[in-house]
This record gives C-alpha cells, sequence and structure tokens, in this order.
C-alpha cells in the first residue's frame, strides 16, 4: 500500500497521492494521462480526476502500478469494481484481447495481456508476458481456461510466469515459450518450446512469433490475427513524439541489430502495437507501415 507519510511534495492535494517509493516505469502515465505526470524522475499527481472516467483510469493505474505507489484516500465501491474490472478488454471487443494490469516491478512494470480464444478442442488462450501473481488474477485466468500458451517476449519481462504456470498446472496443458537466446539460465532452459534462429515460427494459423534480435538478442514479438502486435521492449509508441520508438538507451544486445529487426516487420501486417512499456497503439495497417518505415529513419538517424 502506498505510505501517506511518504507522500511526494509534487503531488497536487486531494485523495489521490504518488509516494516516494515510485520507480518511474511510466504505466499510470499512459494509463491515466489526466491524473499523472512525472515530476523531477517520479510520477506525481498534476490535476485530480474530477470525472467518474478519469478516476476509473487513475484506479485502473493504482492497481496496475508494479510497486504499490499510488494511494486513494477516498475509498468507495469504485474502488473495488474497478481492482474487479481486470483483465480488462482493448482493441477490438470481437478479438478478445485483454490487459492484465497487476505489473509486477521485476519486470520493471512491464505491461501483460491476456488473448482469450477457444478451439474444437476447449481454450486456446495466451498470456503474454506475466503480470505480478495475484491469486483473484491467477484464478480468474483459470476460469477462463488458464493458457494454452504462456509467451515470453524477452528475458526481462519473465515475473512471476513460472507461479502462473503452476496455478495453470490442474488444466495440464500450459506450454512456456522463450527464444534459446534469452533463456540462459533455468529455470528458462527447460521451458516447454525453446524457440531457435531467427526465422518467423507459425504458432497456429493464425498467431505467428517473430525473432526480433536487437533489444536482447533473444527478442520476440507476436503477430496475432495479423492485426496485434505484441512487441515486448522491440517497439512502443511514444505520446510525447507522437510516433513508434525503439529504446536506444535501454538496449542490452545491438541497437544496429534492432534496426535490421524493425525492418523485417515491414513484411507483415497489423494495426495495433501492444508493447511491454507505453501506451498501445492503434491505427489502419496502411498507416502503421507509414509510421513504421518513420520510426527506422529515427532509428537509423539517432
Ligand atoms: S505506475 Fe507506479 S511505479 Fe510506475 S510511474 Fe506510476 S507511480 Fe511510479
Ligand atoms: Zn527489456
Amino acid at each position: 500500500m502506498a505510505d501517506l507519510k511518504k507522500t511526494r511534495e509534487q503531488n497536487k492535494e486531494g485523495a489521490f497521492f504518488v509516494d516516494s517509493s515510485c520507480i518511474d516505469c511510466g504505466t499510470c502515465y499512459w494509463m491515466a494521462p489526466d491524473t499523472f505526470v512525472n515530476k523531477d524522475g517520479q510520477s506525481a499527481v498534476f490535476q485530480q480526476p474530477s470525472s467518474l472516467n478519469e478516476a476509473t483510469s487513475a484506479l485502473r493505474a493504482l492497481y496496475s502500478c508494479p510497486t504499490f505507489s499510488i494511494g486513494h484516500k477516498d475509498k468507495s465501491p469504485l474502488d473495488k469494481e474497478v481492482e474487479a474490472s481486470f483483465p480488462f478488454p482493448i482493441g477490438d471487443p470481437k478479438d478478445f484481447i485483454y490487459l492484465t494490469g497487476f505489473h509486477a516491478e521485476n519486470s520493471f512494470g512491464a505491461t501483460s495481456y491476456f488473448i482469450e480464444r477457444k478451439g474444437p478442442e476447449g481454450p486456446k488462450n495466451i498470456l503474454v508476458d506475466s503480470p505480478r501473481f495475484f491469486s483473484k488474477m491467477a484464478k480468474k485466468l483459470y476460469d477462463r481456461g488458464g493458457a494454452l500458451y504462456q509467451f515470453l517476449t524477452h528475458r526481462d519481462d519473465i515475473a512471476d510466469t513460472d507461479r502462473y504456470f503452476k496455478a495453470f498446472s490442474p488444466l495440464g496443458k500450459t506450454k512456456r515459450i522463450i527464444h534459446q537466446d534469452d533463456a540462459t539460465k533455468d529455470p528458462l532452459k527447460s521451458y516447454e518450446i525453446i524457440l531457435k534462429g531467427f526465422e518467423p515460427y507459425q504458432l497456429d494459423s493464425e498467431t505467428v512469433i517473430i525473432p526480433v534480435p536487437g533489444h536482447t538478442r533473444g527478442s520476440c514479438v507476436l503477430l496475432y490475427k495479423n492485426k496485434y502486435l505484441f512487441t515486448g521492449d522491440h517497439l512502443a509508441y511514444s505520446l510525447k513524439l507522437k510516433q513508434l520508438i525503439a529504446f536506444k538507451r535501454a538496449c542490452w544486445y545491438d541497437f544496429n541489430i534492432q534496426i535490421e529487426s524493425m525492418k523485417k516487420l515491414l513484411d507483415f501486417s497489423f494495426s495495433y502495437i501492444l508493447p511491454g512499456h507505453g501506451a498501445p497503439f492503434g491505427t489502419t495497417q496502411e498507416k502503421m507501415k507509414k509510421e513504421l518505415e518513420k520510426c527506422i529513419q529515427w532509428m537509423e538517424s539517432s
């Protein structure tokens, strides 16, 4: 829980506050941009919510904050309602894509996603990266059929993958997926599917995993229905620059190789970017291609 005694002085006085434990992961900046902003290297409330929508977004950020740094002094039934609303839908409702919330500190607050889908033999859900372990969330996902796959974009965002894997184990079907080049230690080396090489890997008829070395050597993105690209830390959208970006200062392997990996994505079609860090971004397929070309030019000149 956020500590009122450690409230940052940069907060605007009112019901919501941020304490000094914030790690500046950025989640609340895009999840509730009308309430939170970076001030002096950490989050602060710059404006208290003044509508139900703003209060709901601020509470979503509160429940997603990896370090429990956001506090709310005037609890109401809305608090419980918002907590219960996770996982909540994103994108086209008929595609059943969800944000899980409850980000984990050990993945620096990375976003994880849940794809809910059914096949003739039962649920074929995919958990992309991992939220922090939260028993209510594990039960909700279990009740929806658990995950046929737990796909990891790269080694930084593993968080509580193994605890969710264990929670889903009575269903007896989950496979964890990671690229060999990021599976450098136990237990990652013993995950059920270890990807090798750099060719796209067709997971099933509507899902392809594309290795994109650069941010890490084993980074991969997952393309679903030629529409949603789950990008981990390979590709993100900057609300400030209003364009697609890559994280040059947080590139752990090779930025030039990351540029080549980015070019590979021009061969694929998608209209949503669902990143590990930063706001999801959606547009038309045509505009996304142009945005990607612009991002590549920006990377080459940076
Ligand atoms: S979500 Fe939490 S840790 Fe991340 S920037 Fe906001 S207050 Fe800080
Ligand atoms: Zn990373």
